[in-house]
C-alpha cells in the first residue's frame, strides 16, 4: 500500500493514513508554511496550514506522505537534517510528480 495506490483511487486517504499510522491536523500556520510532518511515539503527525485552498491542501498532504514513504524522517538527526533538508524537499516533490506522470 502506497501513495501510488491513493493516486490511482485504489485506496482512500484514510486507509493510507491508517497504514502509516499517520494523523492529519489542520492548523493556523504562518503564511510561508504549507505543512510539515514529525514522528512522535510511533505516530506520524502531519500538520497542514488551514488557510490553504482545497487543492493546495491535497498537494501538501501528498508531499508530507512522500516524506513518510521515502523514509526521510527515519534518516534524520538534527545535524544531518540541516544539510539534507533541501534535498529531501526536492525528492518529496519529485516523487509525487513522478507518480502523477506515471498514473
Ligand atoms: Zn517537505
Amino acid at each position: 500500500m502506497n501513495i501510488y495506490n491513493l493516486l490511482k483511487g485504489e485506496i482512500s486517504q484514510k486507509e493510507l493514513l491508517n497504514y502509516y499510522n499517520a494523523n492529519i491536523t489542520y492548523e493556523q500556520l504562518p503564511n510561508k508554511i504549507d505543512g510539515f510532518v514529525f514522528q512522535f511515539k510511533g505516530i506520524f503527525n502531519i500538520i497542514i496550514n488551514n488557510d490553504l485552498s482545497y487543492y493546495k491542501k491535497r498537494k501538501t498532504i501528498l508531499h508530507e506522505l512522500a516524506h513518510i514513504e521515502l523514509n526521510h524522517l527515519g534518516q534524520i538527526n538534527s545535524d544531518m537534517f540541516k544539510f539534507k533538508i533541501n534535498q529531501y524537499e526536492d525528492e518529496a516533490d519529485m516523487y509525487i510528480k513522478y507518480l502523477l506522470e506515471d498514473k
